[in-house]
């Protein structure tokens, strides 16, 4: 096939901004593009060699690309670059000095489109020593029997600039018309396109059977799955309403999207943008490995950042150190995640996709050795606003981001690649800043393991209420101690241990250890929320809660200047919750 057939579609597409017109040039093009070719033809429409999650990149320097142009054109670099100015690109110019050239040559070999895609493969694949001046001398021999405008949209695509604005959608639209029989036939192609994100082998399987083909199509392992998205709402008693008074809401982790696909001992990652992270996250792929049962599997998990001694999840922020190519090895050790999965799509052979959540969530139940690194998404059923409100502000609490509400329907199905009223996320649309630190009263405190293992792994601390001199537990502190702080707490506060609760101590928890109300240490949190843990300020917010500062971390302060009684108040905690008030967007 003709290069020049496609280079010509392309510029009618780039002529005409109507969506329809778009779709009939691709309809035409598809119809005379053999089948062998369409995968092909397909991902160059797209400026890709491959699909996405291959992680093949086409992308080539300009300034290799110059060199190139100036080699097949039989012109200086200094040339190029001086017309490259003008034009703004780099495609126009090469096809400016490729016409100027035509009149002096004659025209060689045509070109086709499996030599344009395999010198584009081989331009992306070379690498190494000497792969710069392979890359060159490859992309000057096309250009030299390439047509000038063949040229144009080459460079273009190479350097990744062919932006041609087809949209997926566009593509399937195209395949529906030429080859399943009409646009009506858009839905099958559209569910097998999200359930393997591979435009082009679904364009190979409909031009070879037809809609047949894909009637029956299945997820398989390797290939991403378009991930499922959420709608927004914000209040429980909508939420409830709109998945039919019941449903399962679980935490919205603060982490990043991971779909894990095992077969045996091989894992890949993928990320919500389907790109493939496995080499990023080595430590979840063994998690993974490891902890999920079946010999193969599709699961989603959030990877979120964790406190090993503590277990105690970390803010979000902490996570994207995790996003380096570089020493990755490092990254693991001080940046441990966990994983909380929440969905699967597939266990040995069988595709889950179209059953309803329930299904699905006793399969998960079942596939999952559940350990410290390894859990399933914290939920709960109900049909209670009430309930559903206290478990959102104790998601939050614990460092989620708040709430996914799922529907038990019957026809709760995956819904690959879209975003719908299946899922409801329920977020804060307000968050209070911690600006200054408080001191707080250690109440109690909870063993530690890991390394923590014979010390503390968090302390119980709380704000003094003056009006009733009760001491009310304000957070669960694990963080921001050293070593050294370590060794030295256990003996600084068995002196001030005793057998049961103080009785000045208002507390839901129960701690491993109880203290009398003596020592006081300095720390900061993230922001002040309502908690139905905590007892700090119950009730004054709202009825029922608390107040807890999220993500506690000690600063290093010891305050043996202050008595317990000197602690922050409760009635101050409150005034910095209100004070620090605002509002966030999505
Ligand atoms: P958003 O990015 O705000 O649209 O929220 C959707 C994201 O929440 C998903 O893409 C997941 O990464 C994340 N998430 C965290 N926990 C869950 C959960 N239990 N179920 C579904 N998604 C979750």
């Amino acid at each position: 096939m003709r290069y020049l057939l496609v280079a010509n579609v392309y510029e009618q597409i780039e002529n005409t901004t109507k969506r329809l017109e778009m779709t009939d040039y691709l309809v035409e093009l598809f119809k005379k593009t053999p089948k062998n070719l369409i995968d092909k033809v397909v991902y160059l429409t797209q400026g890709k060699l491959y699909p996405d999650f291959m992680g093949i990149e086409i992308g080539m320097a300009e300034k290799l690309a110059i060199r190139a142009v100036a080699r097949a054109a039989g012109r200086r670099i200094q040339e190029i670059e001086n017309n490259l100015r003008e034009t703004g690109d780099l495609g126009e110019t090469a096809q400016k000095f490729l016409e100027k050239k035509l009149q002096v040559t004659f025209f060689q070999q045509p070109l086709t489109v499996e030599r344009v895609y395999q010198t584009l493969d081989k331009i992306a694949k070379a690498s190494g020593s000497g792969s710069i001046d392979q890359k060159i001398s490859l992309l000057a021999g096309i250009l030299s029997d390439a047509e000038p405008k063949e040229a144009k949209y080459i460079i273009r695509t190479l350097t990744g600039k062919l932006r041609l604005g087809i949209a997926d959608m566009t593509v399937l639209d195209a395949l529906a018309i030429a080859y399943g029989g009409g646009k009506e036939a858009r839905p099958i192609l559209e569910r097998a396109y999200n359930v393997s994100s591979d435009l082009g082998q679904v364009a190979k399987i409909v031009a070879e059977s037809g809609i047949e083909g894909l009637e029956d199509f299945k997820v398989s392992i390797g290939k991403p799955i378009r991930p499922m998205l959420a709608e927004r709402l914000s209040s429980p008693e909508e939420i409830l309403e709109k998945l039919g008074g019941k449903c399962i809401a679980e935490y919205k982790y603060d982490g990043e999207r991971v779909q894990a696909h095992k077969n045996g001992e091989k894992v890949f990652l993928f990320s919500r943008r389907l790109e493939n992270i496995t080499n990023q996250f080595p430590d979840a792929a063994e998690l993974v490995r490891e902890y999920i049962k079946p010999k193969s599997a599709i699961i989603e998990a959030e990877c979120v950042s964790v406190d090993l001694e503590t277990g105690e999840m970390r803010p979000f922020q902490e996570l994207m150190h995790r996003r380096r190519k570089h020493e990755i090895r490092q990254a693991i050790e001080e940046y441990p995640v966990s994983l909380f999965v929440f969905d699967v799509l597939y266990v040995d052979g069988k595709d889950l996709t179209l059953e309803p959540y329930p299904v699905r969530h006793e399969v998960l139940k079942e596939i999952v050795d559940i350990t410290d690194r390894v859990q399933i998404a914290k939920y709960l059923v109900t049909d209670d606003p009430q309930e559903l409100e206290t478990f959102f502000e104790e998601a939050i609490e614990n460092g989620c981001e708040g709430l996914v509400c799922k529907s038990i329907g019957e026809d709760s199905v995956y819904q690959a690649g879209s975003r719908g009223w299946l899922w409801i996320k329920y977020k804060r649309d307000y968050k209070s800043e911690m600006t200054d630190a408080v001191d707080l009263t250690v109440v109690g405190a909870f063993h530690g393991r890991g390394k923590r293992a014979g010390t503390y792994g968090a302390l119980l601390l709380a704000a003094y209420n003056p009006e009733e001199d009760t001491f009310e537990t304000v957070c669960k502190c694990g963080s921001g101690f050293t070593d050294e702080d370590l060794e030295k707490i256990p003996k600084m506060m068995e002196p001030h241990r005793i057998q049961h609760k103080h009785a000045r101590v208002k507390s839901k928890l129960e701690a491993d250890i109880w203290f009398e109300p003596k020592v006081v240490l300095e720390v900061i949190g993230a922001e002040i929320t309502l908690s139905p843990v905590h007892t700090c300020g119950t009730g004054a917010i709202r009825e029922g809660s608390g107040l807890a500062i999220r993500f506690p971390r000690f600063t290093g302060r010891y305050r043996p200047d202050k008595s317990a009684e000197d602690s922050t108040t409760v009635k101050e905690i409150i005034e910095m919750y209100q004070s620090q008030l605002k509002r966030v967007g999505n």
